[in-house]
């Protein structure tokens, strides 16, 4: 047996199941295992490597930075966090921004704005949220109370007490959770682990009036949505629809580990000195990783190829659907991509793993498409070839 896999599996906590395959190198839109063999990768490390592998400008500006210096604490200021602060300001239009290490430390953030943003309101901190059925927040104790998926929560209460849930892409049921107590509501705009179902336009928009009516937090989930995966900067842009709090993550570094959550208006004012903290969160090398990548999204055009591509994509995974009886629909946005079968998909990646194709899941019957946003027609091509044979 490969020996990085039995370490692995000898010392690990058996959190994941994980593929039998040992990445070792990567290329643009290409990965490579332990024993050389290439794989195409439609994963992008869940989203996060939008830029492909050995992007060179990328790379030189971390490999600066680690010469220069990597941590600093936040007592202190640093260039190249203010830098890419003032960036993430413009591309979101958010107000203030607070940097976290991962995307369930931004939900973190985010419910804590929501729950102080009803205590300066009324004097008490029993604030309710509203969540959305399957959603995914994260794993931590307070972005597992948020996340709709019983299987997740179940072994791990009591649970954070005041989440109530409601239906997504159903107004009629969050307005049945509303009360006087409620302070916020968060959802993701294009839910991701939860099968991939993006909002309505009607849904989205019905849910900021509820906000405004009723003096309540609009807080947007975009850490897998965001960052230009649906060919806007934020997938809320698509719809134009402000939210009050927004968080982000996995894109957000490019494989630097980074998050965000990001307040305007009401909500921009709510944390204050000793409310909040992080030791590691966005050191220079954080803060050089943000900047950079803004840069490359914006001098590549990235938002335009995106918008291109994803068109194809659509029309190419469109076309399975007519062909092949057992794929029953295609979901998605952009480069945010599902097709559902009419059974489990497993045995359809495991093929294509060997046929040298990376695809992951979103559910047991749904196969999740989450290229590296460089991604050409041609690539797309090649995936949906290997696709076909493994279908068959
Ligand atoms: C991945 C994800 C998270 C959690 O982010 P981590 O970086 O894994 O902590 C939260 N929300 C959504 C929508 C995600 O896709």
């Amino acid at each position: 047996m490969n020996q990085t896999i039995k370490k692995a599996d000898n010392y690990f906590l058996k959190t994941y199941n994980r593929y039998p395959i040992v990445l070792e190198s990567g290329e643009g839109v290409y990965l490579v295992d332990d024993a050389g063999k290439k794989y195409l990768d439609f994963a992008a490390g869940i989203g996060v490597f939008a830029l492909g592998y050995q992007n060179k400008k990328y790379n030189e500006a971390l490999k600066t930075q680690i010469d220069q210096l990597i941590h600093t604490s936040n007592l202190f200021y640093n260039k190249p966090s203010a830098e890419a602060a003032e960036k993430f300001i413009q591309v979101s239009g958010m107000e203030k921004v607070f940097f976290t290490n991962s995307g369930t430390e931004a939900i973190e953030g985010a419910l804590k704005i929501a729950r102080k943003f009803y205590f300066n309101k009324t004097g008490s901190p029993a604030g309710e949220i509203i969540a959305m059925d399957h959603s995914f927040h994260g794993r931590s104790m307070g972005a597992l109370a948020v996340t709709g998926q019983p299987k997740y929560q179940e072994a791990f209460g009591p649970m954070m007490p005041n989440i109530k849930f409601a239906q997504f892409n159903n107004l009629a049921s969050v307005k049945e959770q509303i009360n006087e107590k409620t302070c916020a509501i968060l959802m993701e705009t294009v839910q991701g682990e939860g099968g991939l179902y993006p909002t309505t336009a009607e849904f989205l928009s019905g849910v900021k009036k509820l906000c405004e009516e009723y003096d309540l937090l609009l807080m947007l989930d975009e850490i897998q949505c965001g960052m230009g995966r649906v060919g806007e900067m934020f997938a809320y842009q698509a719809y134009g629809v402000i939210p009050d709090v927004v968080t982000s993550a996995k894109a957000l570094g490019c494989g630097i580990p980074v998050g965000a959550f990001a307040a305007r208006g009401k909500a921009a004012a709510v944390l204050e000195p000793g409310d909040h903290g992080t030791t590691y969160g966005f050191n220079p090398l954080a803060g050089a990783a943000v900047e950079v990548v803004l840069d490359i999204y914006e001098q590549t055009a990235l938002l335009n190829h995106v918008k291109v591509v994803s068109s194809y994509l659509e029309a190419k995974l469109d076309e399975l659907v007519r062909d092949y009886p057992g794929v029953k629909e295609r979901r998605g946005m952009g480069l945010m991509q599902a097709l559902e079968l009419d059974r489990p998909v497993a045995d359809v990646i495991a093929k294509a793993q060997e046929l040298g194709l990376i695809i992951i899941t979103a559910g047991p019957n749904v196969l999740r498409f989450l290229p590296p946003l460089v991604i050409e027609k041609k690539q797309i091509d090649e995936m949906i070839g290997i696709l076909k044979v493994c279908l068959d």
